[in-house]
């Protein structure tokens, strides 16, 4: 696994050119805390601005297209994002699964299109409060992971895990550490199994889901947690630095 935990904001659909104090910001702070790699996903309209105003931190999207181009109104694909500016992009987060309807297979032909254009991806995985009350958090999780990673050897780097759990997205809600730890050592087992044991145990597990400056040691302690995705408290430099150095000081112990 790599050493500095990653953190990283998910804008969602927020953000006009103004929030663009908030990644200086944290840009600028970043510069003190380089034992987090941190990272911001805003929207496609603030990638180029975004890495044009923010020196040290990663720059990201929050989905692409997986087709190199073409007559598909509205889309983006990996190669515009890369030109843009964009260092990785998220796939297969929970709200384009729900709200475009992406399965499994999009999402890795979206992973394998970013990885192609030389971007890395952060592959998101969760399962809803209905299949975890059912006892099936872990094996639906694992056959997402199973239907959604890249195809690739070599792995290291290129691709991380995001462990979001949809009812905890937003909502205040987290599951416990113990469940986090449980379920990030079985995201482990199913990336050895996939990517056999060495490059399978250097992908980061983020988890995702209500992290705020305020539980965000705690989660972070989890067994296996490589980082966190953070949506809503990362809108706001202050927020989001709450978080990372949370990350930070974790770092040192
Ligand atoms: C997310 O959408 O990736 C997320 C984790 O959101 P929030 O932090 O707001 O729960």
């Amino acid at each position: 696994m790599a050493d500095r935990p990653y953190i990283v904001g998910n804008w969602k659909m927020h953000g006009t050119r103004a929030m663009l104090a908030e990644a200086r910001a944290i840009d600028r702070a970043a510069e003190r805390l380089m034992k987090v790699e941190v990272a911001l996903a805003p929207p496609f309209t603030l990638i180029h601005a975004t890495r044009k105003e923010a020196s040290l931190i990663g720059v990201g999207a929050q989905d692409c297209h997986p087709a190199d181009g073409g007559a598909h109104t509205g889309d983006i694909s990996a190669a515009m994002l890369k030109d843009a500016g964009a260092g990785f992009t998220i796939v297969g987060h929970s709200e384009r699964r729900a709200d475009h309807g992406e399965k499994d297979a999009d999402v890795r032909a979206k992973a394998d299109a970013a990885i192609a254009a030389g971007m890395n991806v952060i592959v998101c995985v969760g399962e809803t409060e209905a299949q975890r009350d059912a006892g099936k958090a872990e094996s639906v999780v694992a056959e997402q992971l199973k239907g959604s990673l890249p195809v690739d050897d070599d792995v290291d780097g290129k691709v991380t895990v995001a462990y979001e759990p949809v009812w905890a997205i937003g909502t205040g809600r987290t599951p416990t550490v113990e469940d986090i730890g449980a379920m990030h050592r079985s995201i482990r087992k199913v990336l050895q199994g996939i990517y056999g044991e060495e490059e399978g145990a250097k992908v980061r597990i983020l988890y995702g889901g209500s992290v705020k400056p305020d539980n965000a040691a705690e989660l972070l302690a989890a067994d296996e947690v490589g980082g966190a995705l953070v949506g809503g408290a990362s809108l706001t430099a202050e927020s989001f630095l709450g978080i990372i150095v949370a990350a930070a000081e974790a770092q040192e112990g």
